[in-house]
This record gives structure tokens, C-alpha cells and sequence, in this order.
């Protein structure tokens, strides 16, 4: 099926319209249609240039994912082999590029003779974003019409810049200023009319007196900031190639550092994030066309930490917010951490005091309940305790408009009991905010035993509208990323108790990858929280063993940052943790209570443990339906939990190492004295599919 639309116009101008919507992205048909388009032109006589668009008012956004790891993607024509027919034309080719033109749509542009950009338009080359680079000739052609330093820009940070920006340079032959199809057909006039003739980019000298030195300095400034990833280091060795070597030995050099980067696990780690992040807005049984319940406007019940937050992200985009509160002292202070929280960007100059005043404008502070009757949506961020929550849900049933979305916000509340208090239970839902909520990209979205299917289509449309990545939960304690954090936690404590040191286990962890150690973590978050919550569960099950040596710093008055001391010690002021020996004679005198002799605990053996932990936990929340895909657990853990984005979160990082590797280690975990034989025995779905040879990314249920 063809997917680009051939006409031929007056003057002999033939205009191949790109037809692949959203973003006629370069899937196998349109390369195809490309091809056969120029073909065509070339074999009429009738035609003396040729001009390619795209409908939509977008030129192309590249390579289409939805080809990804599937043989279409590979299937010839390849890009490389459209951009060579282009090019080769034998008549003119002309690019009229408006909307996005990006990643492999530039590249096809850069093989036209003459490009005309529509005066809004924005150009990229984010290849590097997914831990590669442009490999169809972006790095040789690009350098040679914006110059080496624009181009590297561009190439190794992935960021898109608008065409006006680069207006004047040989990247573009002329701009429209109004149609974009008049200003590129007349341009195709003047083409003919003047005869300018084939005008190939592969053709312009690259000219940079000193680029030794300028690549030089680039690729040392890329190799201390790239860290862990490989391509934006390759990025300027490929863009230097266009320097230092004839076009077509540039494109080999290209080829060969394109491939190592599609082998390198950095890029495998983001792809499969990419991919992720979009199959976790797909809610399994929910289909895509489930309509949605307007959110016009939003209530807010508690101005403290978290409800000031989601405040944040709703009138940050927009959305008009009544905040309520039981004091009007509460309410003025939440209002002012709010203001005190936008100084940041205020300091910065990315918001204006006018701007700020206008979101502020969009709160409707009040005390009364009355004001949230038409809300579209409440979410509840009061105190984390079930009575409170009882009061506040029976009153929202009674004031607020039917139809009305019923949020909480709880941490580990059982929500399908929240739900009950209403005689709606099909509108009630959990936002699972992470603070600060006005920074946090995590949005756990609660489905309890009776939510509506719109009122989750809902939610996860409201999510992105508010730049939030959202990934569904079932409940349970916890739900999908605390469930788990609760395993890597008592697994740094089992560690603890074995003979490692705080400082000792956080080192393995942050070189692991992981962006803070659990104790500094713990510290950040204060100690005072889980001690009340082990207080709270230990008068709930009497027979279980919540002791932890942690109480014992909290008797202390160690309650972490807050109070100046927790599991290390800070200066007046300071965040930096500072290991502490008063902690040291706490534990060994828990450990001395407890009748453990401490041993030699290796930084292998705490980053399995604490990590082995999560993914153990990630394959049950996995097999009980908590979560629907286990790539879900790791959009949870990158973007709530600091773990780090190049090992592709703990269930990719698990198939990465192998899951025979890690049962095997789990079982040796097992067998060990004083741990919890039931939890570390690996997770049935977890050994069966260890198994069979087979990986968490291919589960049925990871619907990529
Ligand atoms: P907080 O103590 O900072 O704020 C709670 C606010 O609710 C207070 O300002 C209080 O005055 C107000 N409030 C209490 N009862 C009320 C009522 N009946 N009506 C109106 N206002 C009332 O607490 P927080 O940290 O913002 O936590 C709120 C909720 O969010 C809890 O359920 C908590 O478990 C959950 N949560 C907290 C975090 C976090 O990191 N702090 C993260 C995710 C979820």
C-alpha cells in the first residue's frame, strides 16, 4: 500500500506527499512509496523537479518505533538506500519541510538537492537519546551545512532546535514565510527557470582550520560528561570523521560506530525504556477509544507536603485547582511553600513573577467542602491514617458532583476499603504521587477492585497532560515500587546485621548505578516515618518480627537530615552525609543483642542481595497481576526510585544478567542462615521462566 501521495503539478513540478500519520514516520511502505515516487519522476518526461512533503503539515519524525524489533525495520529499501536514490536523482529534489522534521526524516533531507523550510518548523537529530547515533549519513551531511560545532551540538545532546535558528546556513535554501507549498513550488520554479541543478550536500567541502583541536577538546568534554554511556562520545568521533576523511569513508566510519552503539547494552537499556514508557499507558483491557471524563477542574484536599505538590503539577498545566483545608493557618502555609517553591525557577528565569501570579491565580484556597461540589476530580493528600480518610471520603460523597473522579493519594492505605466508605466505588481511584510531587515524573495509578474503565483512561489522559509517566498498580501493600523497596530495604538490613556499614552498602549501590545508597536515601526521608509504620504493624500483627536497628537511632533522636543525624551525621547546613562512629556502636550493640558475629561483607554480594531483592519481588507482583508488564516495574523504578536509566531498570537488568543467574543466586541466597527462607526462594514465575530460558521482557504481558 502506497504510502505517499504522487501528483504532478504545473511547471512539471511532481510533489510526493508523505502520507504516514501521525508523524509520517519512515516505516518499510513509505520507504517503499519514496522510492518508487522518485523513480517515477524520473521516468517522466513531463517532470523537471520533484518536491517531497509530508501531509499533516510535518515533514517526518523519523524511524517508526512501531517497526521496531520486528523484520520490517531491516526490510529493504533501507533509509540508506532512500537517501541514495534521492540523491541520486537525476532531476532536482526539493524538501519541504514543515512540523517536525527529525532523527531519519533530517537525515532524508539532507539527501534532498535544496530544502524549504516552513517558518515554524524543528529539525533534530535525537538518535543519541536511545544511546545511538544518525546513521544514515546525519554526522557526514549535517557538519557540512551548519558547520562542526552547530552539528555536534545537535547530534550528541539530541535537542531539537528550531529552523529559524539556523536560517542563513546552507541547511536550508529558502524559508516560507507563509504557505509552505507556494514557497517550495516556487522555489522549484527558480530550480528549472535558472537550471541550478543537482546540488548534493555529500558534495560541500567541509573547511575547519584547527578541527583537530576543536575534536579533541570535544571528546574529552564528551567523555567526562557522557558517564556511563557510550554514544555521545561516538557522536563526535563520527561527526570528526567528516573532517579528517573523504564523504564515503565518513559514512563507513558512521556504519561501524552505529553498530557497536546498537550492540552496546547502554542502548539496548534505553530502547527498551522508550518502548516501556509507551506500554505503560496502555491499560490491558481498557481500549484505547474508551472515552474520557472531562477534567475541567481539580480538588485538593490537604495543603501539606503532597497536596501543595500536586497542586504544583495540575495549575502548571493549566488546570484550576480548589485547595482545601481544615485550618485556614494550614492553608496559608501550604500556599506559601507552594510560592516558596516556584523560587527556584524564578532564580532561574525559566518563570516570570507575572507568570507565577497567574498559576496562583488558578488555587482557590477554602475551607468549606461546598466549593469542591463541581469538580471533575478530587484527590485526597490528608494525614496517612484510615479514619481520616473515612471522614473525608463519606463527606466527598455527599457534596461532590456524581460522575466526579474520588482520588487518594495514600502510600499504603488498603484503597479498596477507602473505595467502600462511598456509594461509588467505580469512581474511586489511586493517584500515587512521589514527593515532591511538582518534581517527581512517577504516577502511580491505583485500579481498586470496582474502578470504572473510563475513570482509568481518564487518569492516565490526565497524567500526560500534566507531564506525568504513569503506570497502572493493582492494590496491595504498597503498591508496585514501595512493595518492592520495602524487600531492597530489608535487604540492606539484613546486610547491616551480617556485618556491612551503612556508608559501606550505599558505596556499592551508587556504583551500581543507583542514585542514592538506601541508607542516605533513608536519611533524606527521615526515620521517623518507618519507625511509626513498624510501631503501627507491629500492635497489628503481634507474631511478626518488625525489630529493626534503626529504632534504635530513632530512640536516639536520629530521625535522619531533619534532625542533623541518622544512619551518618550532617554539618550545620549540610546534606553531606558524614559516616558516624556513634552509629557504628549502635549496631554492633544490636548485633551483640541479636547474637550475631559480624563477617566480611563484599560489595558483589550487597549489590546482588539489594537488587536481587527487587527483581524477586518485581517477578510477584508481576505473576499476581499488580503490575501488567514487568517492564512497567521498571518505568516505576527509573523514574521513582533513582534506578539507573542505562541497565534499563531492575526486571531488563534481570534478563540482561540471566534469569537462570539470578534464580541460581536467589536459591544460594536462601540457603544462607538468619534470612527469610520464603521471600528469597526465587518467585515461581521467576523459576519457571529461568527455567525455560526464558526472559521477563518476552512474558506474555510485556506487551511492548
Ligand atoms: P502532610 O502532613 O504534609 O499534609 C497533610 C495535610 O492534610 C496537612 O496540611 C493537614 O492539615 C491536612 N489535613 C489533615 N486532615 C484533613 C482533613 N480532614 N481535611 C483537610 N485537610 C486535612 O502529609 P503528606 O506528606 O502531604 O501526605 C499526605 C498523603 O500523601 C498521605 O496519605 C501520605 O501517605 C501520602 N503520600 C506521602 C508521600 C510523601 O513522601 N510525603 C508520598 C506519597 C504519598
Amino acid at each position: 500500500m502506497s504510502k505517499a501521495n504522487f501528483e504532478i503539478k504545473a511547471g512539471g513540478i511532481a510533489v510526493l506527499q508523505f502520507d504516514n500519520p501521525p508523524v509520517n514516520s519512515l516505516g518499510f511502505e513509505l520507504r517503499q512509496s519514496i522510492v518508487e515516487g522518485i523513480e517515477r519522476a524520473n521516468a517522466d518526461p513531463s517532470v523537471e523537479a520533484i518536491i517531497l512533503t509530508g501531509a499533516g503539515g510535518v515533514f517526518s519524525g523519523g524511524a517508526d518505533i512501531r517497526e521496531f524489533g520486528t523484520p520490517k525495520a531491516s526490510a529493504q529499501p533501507h533509509l540508506m538506500t532512500v537517501i541514495g536514490a534521492v540523491e541520486g536523482s537525476a532531476k532536482p529534489v526539493i524538501a519541504a519541510i514543515g512540523g517536525v522534521c527529525m532523527g531519519g526524516g533530517l537525515e532524508l533531507a539532507l539527501g534532498c538537492h535544496y530544502r524549504v523550510a516552513a517558518a515554524g518548523a524543528k529539525i533534530a537529530l535525537p538518535e543519541v537519546k536511545l544511546g545511538l547515533l544518525p546513521g544514515a549519513g546525519g554526522t557526514q551531511r549535517l557538519p557540512r551545512v551548519i558547520g562542526a560545532e552547530a552539528a555536534l551540538n545537535m547530534i550528541a545532546s539530541g535537542a531539537t532546535v528550531p529552523a529559524e535558528k539556523l536560517r542563513g546556513t546552507p541547511l536550508f535554501d529558502a524559508f516560507a514565510d507563509g504557505d509552505l507549498m507556494e514557497a517550495a513550488t516556487a522555489f522549484a520554479r527558480r530550480v528549472i527557470g535558472e537550471k541550478l541543478g543537482l546540488k548534493r550536500v555529500r558534495d560541500s567541502k567541509v573547511n575547519m582550520p584547527n578541527h583537530e583541536a576543536f575534536f579533541r577538546f570535544a571528546l574529552n568534554s564528551a567523555k567526562a560528561m557522557a558517564g556511563r554511556y557510550p554514544a555521545p562520545v561516538a557522536c563526535v568521533e563520527a561527526v570528526s570523521a567528516a573532517f579528517d576523511r573523504p564523504f564515503d569513508a565518513g559514512i563507513k566510519r558512521e556504519r561501524e560506530l552505529f553498530a557497536a552503539l546498537m550492540l552496546s547494552p547502554e542502548s539496548a537499556a534505553l530502547r527498551h525504556l522508550f518502548q516501556a514508557e509507551r506500554a505503560a499507558s496502555h491499560i490491558l483491557d481498557v481500549p484505547a477509544d474508551t472515552p474520557v471524563r472531562p477534567i475541567r477542574k481539580v480538588g485538593v484536599i490537604g495543603a501539606g507536603t503532597m497536596g501543595g505538590g500536586i497542586s504544583m503539577s495540575l495549575i502548571n498545566s493549566g488546570i484550576p485547582v480548589v485547595l482545601l483545608e481544615m485550618k485556614q493557618e494550614a492553608l496559608d502555609k501550604g500556599l506559601a511553600t507552594m510560592r516558596r517553591n516556584y523560587g527556584g525557577a524564578l532564580k532561574k528565569g525559566t518563570l516570570t513573577e507575572a507568570a507565577l501570579d497567574q498559576r496562583m491565580a488558578l488555587v482557590t484556597p477554602t475551607l468549606d467542602y461546598a466549593l469542591l461540589k463541581d469538580c471533575d476530580l478530587v484527590i485526597e493528600a490528608v494525614f496517612e491514617s484510615m479514619e481520616v480518610k473515612k471522614q473525608v471520603f463519606e463527606k466527598l460523597d455527599q457534596v461532590v458532583q456524581p460522575g466526579a473522579i474520588l482520588a487518594s493519594n495514600t502510600s499504603a492505605l488498603n484503597l479498596n476499603e477507602i473505595a467502600a466508605f462511598t456509594k461509588r466505588p467505580q469512581d474511586v481511584i489511586g493517584l500515587h504521587f512521589f514527593s515532591p510531587a511538582n518534581v517527581m515524573r512517577l504516577l502511580e495509578i491505583v485500579r481498586c477492585a470496582k474502578t470504572a474503565k473510563d475513570v482509568l483512561a481518564t487518569a492516565m489522559q490526565l497524567a500526560k497532560k500534566i507531564g506525568k509517566v504513569a503506570v497502572i498498580s493493582g492494590v496491595c501493600d504498597g503498591f508496585i515500587g514501595n512493595r518492592m523497596i520495602a524487600r531492597y530495604g530489608a535487604a540492606a538490613h539484613d546486610l547491616v546485621m551480617a556485618g556491612a556499614l551503612p556508608a559501606q552498602i550505599d558505596k556499592a549501590l551508587e556504583d551500581f548505578g543507583m542514585a542514592m545508597g538506601p541508607f542516605r536515601m533513608s536519611d533524606l526521608a527521615g526515620l521517623d516515618i518507618g519507625w511509626a509504620a513498624r510501631k503501627r504493624r507491629a500492635a497489628e500483627f503481634p507474631d511478626r518480627d518488625m525489630k529493626n536497628v534503626a529504632d534504635d537511632l530513632c530512640e536516639a533522636g536520629r530521625f535522619g537530615q531533619k534532625t542533623g543525624a541518622g544512619w551518618y551525621r550532617y554539618e550545620a547546613g549540610s546534606r553531606n552525609a558524614i559516616p558516624d562512629p556513634a552509629v557504628t556502636d549502635i549496631i554492633e550493640k544490636y548485633r551483640r543483642q541479636q547474637g550475631v558475629t559480624p563477617r566480611k561483607v563484599s560489595a558483589e554480594e550487597i549489590v546482588e542481595r539489594c537488587i536481587y531483592a527487587l527483581i524477586n519481588e518485581g517477578a510477584r507482583i508481576v505473576e499476581d497481576g499488580i503490575a501488567q508488564r514487568s517492564s512497567d516495574i521498571d518505568i516505576v523504578y527509573l523514574n521513582g526510585y533513582g534506578f539507573p536509566a542505562w541497565r534499563g531498570g531492575p526486571m531488563f537488568h534481570a534478563d540482561q544478567v540471566g534469569l537462570s543467574e539470578v534464580a541460581r543466586a536467589l536459591r544460594h541466597i536462601a540457603a544462607q542462615p538468619r534470612v527469610d527462607k520464603a521471600f528469597w526462594t526465587p518467585a515461581p514465575l521467576l523459576a519457571r521462566l529461568a527455567q525455560d530460558g526464558k526472559t521477563f521482557s518476552a512474558h506474555r504481558g510485556s506487551d511492548k
